[in-house]
């Protein structure tokens, strides 16, 4: 028997607010914190969680940026005179997805969304490797970095497979006591909060599945570990969308054109500019000071937040809406979806949270970025106390090596709506948004 197994299950979208009044894994993981979540769509966070760095650091932040130079897209600018009732459909644009990201030997999760194709030669992707793979970071190591570098035996789900899949090769390394680190990751609460809103009948039977899930897997953990240590946590909560907002019809209206004076991406909770003459700096500033569902946000915000980059890499200007309001039409997704994450966060539905077997949690752990700590600490100490008790025994018949390399892909999304947008983890972002 092995001394210790960490176990960190990583529930996309399972916030605060969603679990604070609700049982949720009480017996289990009893020690429940709010963490304060990182600006920006699961392609931010979730890097953060797996670097311990935030976006300033580690440079994936937001999906397309303005870069005609190094835009990969080129080709798909033929695609224009298509009629707008076929180039969004979403059907087209998964399809085109899928084939330009293995033309273009993208290592993560891609996806076009509703990006026009008469503007996307002007933009590039941000995400080229995919950061839940060793050197997938756009800078510095991640998790799967340091566990290699360590040599410590573990486990990370693939987020090409689902969340079954996920979770049978997990119970198997679990099984074999193989392994001196586990990281689960369950995207598909993501999907459904974007498909049906934070209070709906359908999210409490969601939560009790993962209960028993859970139950489950550390009934088989105790088996052959004296001690699991549980982490259960998340990267951001889940805003009902109440109101919709055409921002891009009202930038449209004013007197500067996309493409010659100024260049967009409109996220689904915030529009980021770059600019080519004064004027047109000054003619949106103004158009978007007068827009009272949102607020451009100042340098000194973005840098408290981790979020100033000062090439202006991911945009000039950015205009964030307040809770509760959608960008639609926007880049993300041509239709309205019930519910969406990427505000603020230090707005209600933002937080992320944390529930752990342990008693103490540092006190210093009070954002997901933290959360790296963590597994960084327990992997150590598993790896050295788990030493003692010999090396993990061999598969007798396993098809899953031992280390398990981080997922290519992410999931593809369940998306209902025909938002595509979770701007990035792959549920509906495929969730990804
Ligand atoms: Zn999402």
């Amino acid at each position: 028997m092995k001394a210790i197994l960490p176990l960190f299950i990583f529930i996309d979208a399972c916030g605060w607010e969603i679990i604070k009044d609700d049982p949720f894994c009480q017996t289990v993981a009893p020690n429940r914190r709010r963490l304060e979540s990182v600006f920006g769509y699961s392609s931010a966070c979730v890097p953060s969680i797996l670097s311990g760095r935030w976006p300033d650091e580690h440079r994936n932040w937001c999906y397309f940026v303005y870069d005609p130079k190094h835009s990969p897209f080129r080709m798909l600018k033929a695609l224009r005179w298509l009629p707008k009732a076929i180039s969004s459909r979403r059907i087209v644009r998964r399809w085109l997805s899928k084939l330009v990201k293995v033309q273009l030997k993208f290592r993560g999760y891609f996806d076009l969304y509703n990006i026009p194709f008469e503007h996307i030669s002007l933009f590039d992707f941000t995400e080229k490797k995919s950061p839940l793979r060793p050197r997938g970071m756009n800078r510095g190591p991640n998790i799967v970095d340091f566990l290699e570098e360590s040599e410590i035996a573990y486990h990370v789900s693939d987020p090409a497979r689902t969340e079954t899949e996920n979770f049978d090769a997990m119970l198997d390394d679990v099984k074999g006591g193989r392994i001196d680190f586990g990281f689960v990751y369950w995207p598909d609460l993501d999907g459904l909060l974007h498909r049906v809103g934070n209070q709906s009948p359908e999210i409490s039977p969601k939560l009790r599945g993962y209960e028993e899930r859970l139950r489950w897997l550390l009934d088989v953990a105790h088996e052959q570990y004296q001690e699991v240590r549980l982490y259960i946590f998340s990267d951001h909560g889940m805003a009902n969308c109440d109101k919709l907002i055409d921002l891009k019809a009202s930038i449209e209206k004013l007197p500067v054109r996309m493409g010659k004076d100024y260049a967009v991406v409109y996220d689904s909770t915030m529009a980021r500019f770059w600019f080519f003459n004064e004027a047109a700096h000054r003619t949106v500033t103004e158009a978007l000071r007068k827009i009272p569902d949102g607020a451009v946000m100042p340098d000194e915000e973005l840098e408290r937040l981790h979020c100033l980059f000062p090439d202006r890499y991911f945009g000039e200007l950015i205009f964030l809406l307040h809770e509760g309001v959608l960008i639609v039409p926007s880049h993300m997704g041509e239709r309205p979806i019930r519910a969406m994450h990427g505000y603020h966060p230090n707005e209600k539905h933002s937080y992320a949270a944390l529930l752990s077997n342990q008693p103490e949690i540092p006190e210093e752990v009070t954002a997901i970025p933290h959360i790296y700590n963590l597994m960084v600490r327990d992997a150590v100490l598993a790896h050295e106390r788990n030493g003692a008790s010999g090396p993990p025994s061999a598969p007798e018949e396993d098809p899953i090596p031992v280390r398990r390399r981080m997922p290519q892909t992410k999931p593809e999304p369940e998306t209902v709506t025909g938002f595509s947008a979770c701007v990035r983890v792959p549920s509906l972002e495929g969730k990804n948004l």
